[in-house]
């Protein structure tokens, strides 16, 4: 017996590559942009309390409409509960987005470059994918989505992995002109200056995901959510599992989300380490892309070796063959000559640091 066909969108379809998640210890893993620091020990109390009800907890479904995550959000952003959807991480809620929004003839917008899970997902469910150039001064024009074509625009903000953020001034106008959905995605929105959480309150045709992987530090939990207008939330609903997000990851989630000190003390040692690995490649004489989020983008180069792909190859190799871990874009041309560094705790960006002078240096 032949294998089954899959359906013939599914068979034209490359699965996401991830990030390598190296086994064993002795890795400096700045490769995926998870949160250099612990989560909330509050966080961590409430999954711990759950377990210590015990198997009679986890027989049980938990919450299908993950309520207490959903009214926390509603809390840290003053936005209806109502119209807040609860994902297994934000993949969770872009996915449902692209299933509601978009499919055959009904085209899925990006900036390009940007997050490269959105072609996969407007793949499965067989819609076109419309890409618009990252604008060169970085200035999000008003009419800059307006006749794209595409029926949902995701506009990753700030911008991976260029680390650039549009101010909601920009997406605001952006949106005023454009007939589709825009999904903000603020997966790093809490590092950037400016936020576009209150956005989907005023505009009809905004929604913002965001994910605690990054923000919390909850990236093996898998918990985000959507700050829809009204109405979105309510479609949302019918594409999704009425059990998406699991009890752990939505007691942990809601914790986490309530305990805004945590949020303000470690976004601020994440910004702090993101000025210091700046500053540390700078020195160097690699290029440093300005960045908003959790991670730069940088093209390395040496004496002998200008910024190139060959360069950024070279340093990514050395780095890991010091068991250093960094991410390579190599399929843009502003992303092309670089590498792209999450911002670690102070002692993985000075291992790092020290990694990359020696490359600079030619040492090693
Ligand atoms: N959006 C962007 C731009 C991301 O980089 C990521 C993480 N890779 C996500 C969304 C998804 O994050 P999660 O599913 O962990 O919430």
């Amino acid at each position: 017996m032949p294998a089954p066909r899959p359906n013939p969108h599914v068979a034209a379809l490359r699965a996401y590559l991830p990030g390598e998640q190296p086994r064993g210890d002795g890795w400096v893993k700045l490769n995926t942009n998870e949160h250099p620091f612990p989560p909330s020990p509050r966080a961590v109390d409430a999954a711990r309390a759950l377990l210590a009800e015990g198997a009679a907890r986890l027989r049980l479904y938990p919450p299908p409409d993950a309520a207490p995550l959903r009214e926390a959000a509603a809390r840290l952003h003053g936005h209806p509960a109502a119209d807040i959807v609860a994902g297994n991480g934000s993949d969770d809620l872009l996915n449902l987005l692209i299933r509601a929004y978009a499919g055959p003839g009904r085209p899925v917008g990006m900036v390009d470059p940007s997050y490269s899970l959105y072609p996969v997902l407007a793949g499965a469910q067989d819609a076109p994918v419309i890409r618009v150039p990252f604008p060169p001064e970085g200035r999000l024009a008003p009419d800059a989505l307006a006749g794209c074509g595409a029926a949902v625009f995701f506009l990753t903000n700030p911008n991976a992995p260029l680390g650039h953020a549009f101010p909601p001034s920009e997406v605001e106008a952006a949106a005023g002109r454009f007939p589709g959905l825009i999904v903000v995605d603020e997966a790093y929105g809490v590092f950037a200056d400016a936020d576009c959480a209150r956005l989907p309150s005023r505009l009809p045709n905004v929604v913002v995901t965001r994910t605690l992987s990054k923000s919390h530090a909850l990236a093996g939990l898998r918990a985000g959510y959507a700050l829809c207008p009204p109405g979105v939330a309510e479609v949302l609903h019918r594409v999704r599992d009425s059990y998406n997000l699991d009890a752990l990851a939505q007691a942990a989630a809601a914790a986490a989300l309530d305990d805004r000190e945590w949020l303000a003390e470690a976004t601020a040692r994440v910004r702090a380490g993101r000025a210091r690995l700046a500053d540390g490649l700078g020195a160097l004489g690699w290029r440093v892309r300005p960045s908003q989020a959790n991670f730069v983008l940088a093209d390395p180069a040496r004496r002998g070796m200008p910024a190139s792909p060959d360069a950024a190859e070279s340093a990514f190799a050395f780095l890991r063959s010091r068991r250093i871990l960094v991410r390579r874009f190599p399929g843009h041309p502003l992303t092309a000559a670089g590498l792209r560094i999450s911002v670690g705790n102070p002692a993985e960006t000075e291992a790092f640091l020290a990694a990359a002078a020696d490359w600079t240096a030619g040492r090693g």
